[in-house]
């Protein structure tokens, strides 16, 4: 299909052309990549945005759940959800793939749903490009909240955090020295802290690690892109489908006072800031990565060491040879 009829497609909300277009920019083809480029250029004129929302928690703590009962709720209230998910492969286990077919399998069926898997692939700089283009996508093809989930390991809460408007984090309840389990920097990036599964039984405990962590949010610095009472912990039972209607209000109230102070736009000037360096980075980093690159920096590494030639200028000849020296 040719880029022009593709964009033609995915403006109209083909949620087939979506899908297409979104294997496109996985692609690690050289055409394809150029397409994708072109593609993505195009559709940017639309000017079309969505929320983006990004959810984080640990495998267990009801992620797929939630966003079954979150995205069915705004679906019901006539908006376009669409579903993607940052996976960093080493987090994988078992049958509980992000994306996994048999998750969100009400929400997968809406008209006004639309859920992809992760790309698989081990490099997390390569997913976060993909990711973040497939949000571009779905922007484009109308959909009004774009969720963009990950397993709470390692780095890639700061990549689904530099690509989403708000940031959620889903918690499960637990006893009071449990706090200490959350890094201090992922809390600092949320906006809003869910307590999951608060009800029967553990309902209490929801309540208790709901109050600890309001506690411990008060403490933080408060920042310029906050207005009072933000970031907030407050508990939600995505099972019973409880707290979701306030923490919707939440988000809004948020993103509405965001978008009148200009934090809204400038947070996304500056994401895009962030991904252009990022890009930047990646592709040098990939540089270093070929064969010939990996031969010849041992081969002057084993230079270096014998004192043949000075660090600064093995660095010098190398990048020579990479093409980068000025
Ligand atoms: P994920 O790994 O974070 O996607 O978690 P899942 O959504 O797969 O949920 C893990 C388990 O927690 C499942 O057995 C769910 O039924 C259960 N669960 C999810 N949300 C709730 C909730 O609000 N209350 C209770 N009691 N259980 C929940």
């Amino acid at each position: 299909m040719k880029t022009a009829e593709l964009s033609e497609k995915i403006l109209s909300g083909d949620r087939r052309a979506l899908a297409r277009a979104i294997t496109l920019v996985e692609s690690g083809r050289e055409d394809h990549r150029a397409a994708a480029t072109e593609l993505l250029e195009q559709l940017a004129k639309s000017g079309r945005q969505a929320l983006r929302i990004g959810l984080s928690g640990t495998p267990g703590v009801g992620k797929s759940t939630f966003i079954e009962s979150f995205g069915m709720m705004l679906v019901a209230q006539g908006l376009r959800v669409a579903v993607l998910a940052v996976d960093p492969s080493s987090a994988r286990t078992g049958g509980s793939i992000l994306g996994d077919k048999t998750r969100m399998e009400q929400l997968s069926r809406q008209k006004g749903a639309f859920i992809r898997p992760s790309p698989s692939q081990t490099n997390l700089g390569g997913v976060a490009r993909r990711t973040r283009e497939a949000v571009s996508l779905c922007e484009a093809a109308g959909f009004d909240v774009v969720l963009i989930e990950t397993v709470g390991v390692g780095q890639s809460e700061t990549v689904v955090a530099q690509m989403s408007d708000l940031f959620l984090l889903l918690l499960a309840p637990a006893g009071g020295d449990e706090l200490q389990g959350v890094k201090r920097g992922i809390m600092e990036m949320a906006d809003i802290i869910l307590v999951n599964k608060a009800d029967g039984d553990l309902k209490s405990a929801a309540m208790r690690t709901c109050a600890d962590y309001s506690g411990a949010l008060r403490l933080l610095r408060k920042r310029p892109q906050d207005p009072t009472g933000y970031p907030k912990a407050q508990t939600v039972s995505a099972l019973q489908e409880a707290g979701l209607d306030t923490a919707w209000e939440d988000m809004k109230t948020l993103m509405e006072w965001r978008r009148e102070k200009g934090h809204w736009s400038g947070t996304r000037a500056e994401q895009a800031r962030y991904w252009f360096g990022e890009d930047v980075r990646q592709a040098l980093l990939a540089r270093l990565k070929t064969t010939w690159a990996q031969d010849r920096m041992e081969a002057l590494s084993d230079q270096v060491a014998s004192g043949e030639v000075s660090p600064t200028a093995a660095a010098q000849e190398m990048l020579k040879g990479l093409g980068v020296a000025g």
